[in-house]
């Protein structure tokens, strides 16, 4: 009798030592449920891509009074008139571009750094430039805090790519702009890839990946979308 009270204080002992620790991270479980219903379901298989989704923690990107509702199924606002995307079109861009381990990519738009973070989860190097100054500090102190040592954030108008550190194998834009800037063309890779969303500002862009083959670009249509604005530096 006595030995079974110990054994039971024992337990009782073990799982109050144990459980505030498997509950650290208490997104966790919202996390996967996102993975599983609004990405795998809806029919993202790349591996890297769902791997990073479970493991970069959206709650930390999103404005602290909105941490609750960092994985619902939609953008959220991160300031400055700016959005964090829906988890879906993140995870979908990102299985789009096609990049792997050794790649190097870069990334217009970073707003909180979440894009940069999922990218920098599997890829070699994310280069990320962003317009709007105070957001470009905060992702990038962000990041750092976070041990995403393979990121760098620059502020500065995107329209000119980041040519020291091109051609790239892959470069995501995140903001909606009226065509394809020229220099981030010049700046992809033989073989390398773009995914860009291009259309007016105010109303449905459509999201395109141009292809880059020697000489031949390539542009084919995705689907429709809606993105905050590509600004230019006056
Ligand atoms: N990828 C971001 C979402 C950003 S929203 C994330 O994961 O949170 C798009 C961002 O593009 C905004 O922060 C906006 O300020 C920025 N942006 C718009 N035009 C830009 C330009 N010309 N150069 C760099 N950033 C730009």
């Amino acid at each position: 009798m006595k030995t079974q009270f110990s054994l039971i204080a024992l337990i009782i002992l073990m799982l109050y030592n144990f459980l505030p620790l498997l509950a650290q991270d208490k997104y966790e479980q919202e996390r996967a449920n996102m993975v599983k219903w609004q990405i795998e379901y809806r029919g993202i298989k790349d591996k890297n891509t769902l791997d990073a989704m479970n493991a970069v923690k959206r709650h930390l990107f999103v404005p602290p009074g909105n941490m609750s509702n960092a994985y619902n199924d939609s953008p959220l606002p991160i300031g400055y008139g700016q959005t964090i995307s829906q988890p879906y079109i993140v995870a979908y861009m990102t299985e789009l571009l096609e990049v792997s381990p050794g790649d190097t990519v870069l990334e217009i738009g970073t707003g909180s750094g979440y894009q940069a973070a999922i990218l920098a989860a599997f890829v070699n190097h994310v280069y990320t430039i962003e317009i709007v100054k105070e957001l470009g500090i905060s992702a990038k102190e962000r990041l750092k805090t976070l041990n995403y040592d393979n990121v760098e954030v620059k502020v500065g108008d995107g329209y000119y790519g980041w040519e020291e550190h091109g051609p790239f194998d892959g470069i995501i834009v995140t903001a909606a702009s009226e065509y394809i800037p020229p220099s981030l063309i010049d700046q992809l890779k033989d073989g390398g890839r773009m995914i860009i969303p291009v259309g007016s500002p105010f109303s449905v862009q459509t999201l395109m990946m141009i292809t880059k083959k020697g000489e031949k670009i390539k542009t084919t249509s995705l689907i429709p979308v809606r993105f905050v604005p590509f600004t230019r530096q006056k």
